[in-house]
């Protein structure tokens, strides 16, 4: 492996333990800034219990104090958000242009935006409406950014096929929750599939939907099976949705004479 994109799984470890935090604090509305606390016992979390990962794993998943059991959330969401951002680093920085970077930083932010959206939802089954409104920003500020540093025209441009994207993503979910009166998804649901479908583009659409649609449904049917879900309880959409963009970034960048033939 080399040294950046190690560098981008380290980043990724610190970014992924405070996207958990912001996922507790968000809810509650706390302050972002001073120390962690256990949740439990309410005594702070000394320095050297924090280290992404690794304090988990020398903790046996306890707190020292009150040995009460840490969520699996932690460790998951550190470990996840360090993969991703190796991967990103892997797979979009080639020649290290400014353009490059550009894209690299976006798609960091994504990432993280995404990683607290799915969490929050599996946790709350509720979309947090100030990442979801930070998401598009950054991903309409690098749209726009691209296609003025980018000389080609507009309805050939990245731009466009956001924009298209996220209308056409975004509508089909408005039409879901609509005519399901929001027994299928809600709300909050239309705005991230607006920005997914931005994100990844009209041209990557299908297989975005393809992907997280197919998830959900494997997903769905195997709670059902194993009667842990009624079939009427709602299953947060979130993850899979943010699953199946992600997946769809990646492979296309990875892959991209596979998805030619996807693309219409
Ligand atoms: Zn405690």
């Amino acid at each position: 492996m080399n040294t950046l994109v190690f560098s981008f799984f380290i980043l990724g470890l610190i970014i992924g333990s405070f996207l958990n935090v912001l996922v507790y604090r968000l809810r509650d509305a706390e302050t972002l800034l001073g120390r962690s606390l256990c949740r439990h016992c309410q005594h702070q979390i000394r320095w050297y219990d924090n280290i992404p990962l690794i304090s988990f794993v020398l903790l046996r998943g306890t707190c020292r104090d009150c040995e009460t059991k840490i969520s699996w959330q932690y460790p998951l969401v550190e470990l996840l958000t360090g993969v991703l951002f190796a991967v990103v680093g892997a797979l979009f920085l080639i020649s290290g242009s400014a353009l490059e970077w550009l894209e690299v930083l976006w798609l960091l932010g994504i990432v993280s935006m995404l990683m607290v959206i799915a969490a929050y939802d599996l946790r709350y089954m509720e979309i947090p409406l100030t990442v979801l409104v930070a998401s598009g920003v950054i991903t309409a500020i690098f749209l726009g950014a691209f296609w003025w540093l980018v000389p080609e025209p507009f309805f050939a441009s990245r731009l466009w096929f956001g924009l298209l994207g996220g209308a056409a993503v975004g509508g089909f979910f408005f039409l879901l929750v609509w005519m399901s009166r929001e027994t299928w998804m809600g709300w909050g649901d239309v705005w991230l599939g607006a920005v997914v479908g931005a994100v990844v583009g009209l041209h990557l659409a299908l297989p975005m939907l393809t992907l997280s649609f197919g998830l959900g449904a494997t997903v769905g049917l195997l709670a059902i099976a194993r009667k842990k879900k009624a079939l009427k309880s709602q299953i947060p959409f979130a993850p899979f949705l943010v699953i199946g963009t992600l997946a769809t970034l990646f492979l296309s960048e990875a892959f991209p004479l596979f998805f030619r033939f996807y693309i219409w």
